[in-house]
C-alpha cells in the first residue's frame, strides 16, 4: 500500500464526480514544510506557530520568528501557508513566561490561552504580526486566530495586525501583496454568531479537536473518554453541517484542520457535508486522497443528508457498510 500512496502523490485530489478537494497539511516545525513535496499537498492549512515558543528555552525574538516563517514560506513556494497566531497558555505553558498567583487554572483548556492571552499581552502579538508581515513580503499572507469565542476578539486581533501593516507601510518596508484573515471555529459559541463574524473574515477553519472537546464537555486528552464520543456522532455532524451551510450562504471558504479530517471515514463524512478543504497530518494525505478519488461526492452528500435527517444512531457503522458495498 505504501507504493500506492507514493503513486498517489502526483494525482489530483478530485472525487470521481469531479469535485476538487483541497488537501493541505498541519505543520509546526521548519522541517515539516518538506512534507509538502513528499506527500503532494496543496499547502499548509495550519501552521502551529506556538511550536517554536514551546521548544525554545527563552521567548523567541521577532527576528527569529521571522526567519522561521520565511523559511516555511520559501519551502512552500507558490502554495499557501496559513499561519495560526500563538496558541499558548493553558496546558501549553511557557517556562519563561512569568505567571502570577491568581493565574492558577483548574481548567487550562478553557482558560487564559490562545487569543485571550495574546490580546491581553499584546506585545507578543505585535511582534508576531510584524514577523509574519515581513516574512511574507511580496506574497499573500494568510493568518488565522485560534480560540475565537466572540466576533469582537477576531476584530481586535485583525486590527492589531492591520496596525502593524500600516506601521511598516509608513516606513516603506516591503509588505505582503495581500493579507487574508481567518478565524478558527473551535469554541461552540462562535457558531451562534457566524452571521456577524463571516462578513468580516476571508476564511473559516474548523478545529475539530477543541470543538469536540467543548461540544461534549469531554477532555480531548483523557484516556477514559477517548473512545466514548465519536467524531461521527450525530451531534458533531449536525453542528458541522449547520456551520458549513452558513459559510456557503455567506460565500466564505470553510475548511477543517482538526485531526478528524485525517481519518478516511471521517474525511468522507466531511466531504458529504460540503467541506472542500482539509488540513491534515502529512501521513494521512495519501490514504485520504485515495478515498477522495474513489467516491462520488454527490452520493456521499445524499447519504449524509439521509443519515442526519433520519437521526441515525450508528453513523460510523452505516458509512463503513456503505463504503464496503461500493468498493
Ligand atoms: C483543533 O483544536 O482542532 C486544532 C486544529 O488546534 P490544536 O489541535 O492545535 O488545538
Ligand atoms: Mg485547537
Amino acid at each position: 500500500r505504501r507504493a500506492e500512496f507514493v503513486a498517489m502523490r502526483d494525482l489530483p485530489s478530485v472525487t470521481a464526480d469531479g469535485q476538487r478537494v483541497e488537501l493541505m497539511v498541519n505543520a509546526g516545525l521548519r522541517e515539516d514544510a518538506q512534507a509538502l513535496d513528499m506527500v503532494g499537498a496543496d499547502g499548509i492549512g495550519l501552521f502551529r506557530t506556538e511550536f517554536q515558543f514551546l521548544v525554545s528555552a527563552t521567548l523567541p525574538q521577532r527576528e527569529k520568528q521571522q526567519r522561521l516563517y520565511k523559511d516555511v514560506l520559501d519551502a512552500a513556494g507558490d502554495r499557501p501557508v496559513i499561519f495560526r497566531t500563538v496558541d499558548i497558555g493553558g496546558d501549553k505553558a511557557l517556562p519563561y513566561m512569568q505567571r502570577e498567583d491568581d493565574e492558577h487554572e483548574d481548567n487550562p483548556a478553557m482558560g487564559w490561552r490562545a487569543l485571550r492571552l495574546a490580546l491581553d499581552r499584546d506585545g507578543l502579538m505585535k511582534a508576531q504580526a510584524r514577523a509574519l508581515l515581513e516574512a511574507a513580503a511580496g506574497k499573500i499572507l494568510y493568518v488565522m486566530f485560534p480560540m475565537v469565542s466572540e466576533p469582537w476578539e477576531y476584530e481586535e486581533a485583525r486590527a492589531l495586525v492591520e496596525h502593524q501593516r500600516e506601521w511598516l507601510l509608513a516606513r516603506k518596508k516591503k509588505l505582503p501583496i495581500a493579507v487574508r484573515y481567518g478565524a478558527m471555529l473551535e469554541v461552540p459559541a462562535l457558531a451562534e454568531v457566524l452571521d456577524i463574524l463571516l462578513p468580516r473574515v476571508d476564511f473559516l477553519s474548523i478545529g475539530t479537536n477543541d470543538l469536540t472537546q467543548f461540544l461534549f464537555a469531554a477532555d480531548r486528552a483523557h484516556p477514559k473518554l477517548a473512545e466514548r464520543y465519536d467524531w461521527l456522532s450525530i451531534a458533531i455532524l449536525r453542528f458541522l453541517d449547520r456551520v458549513v451551510r452558513t459559510c456557503q450562504a455567506h460565500s466564505v471558504p470553510v475548511g477543517v484542520c482538526g485531526e478528524m479530517g485525517g481519518r478516511t471515514l471521517e474525511a468522507m463524512a466531511l466531504i458529504g457535508l460540503g467541506i472542500r478543504r482539509l488540513s491534515i497530518t502529512p501521513a494521512s494525505v495519501g490514504p485520504v486522497k485515495a478515498m477522495i478519488r474513489a467516491i462520488d461526492a454527490s452520493e456521499v452528500q445524499a447519504l449524509m443528508r439521509d443519515l442526519l435527517d433520519g437521526g441515525e444512531r450508528d453513523i460510523r457503522a452505516r458509512l463503513t457498510q456503505w463504503a464496503e458495498d461500493r468498493h
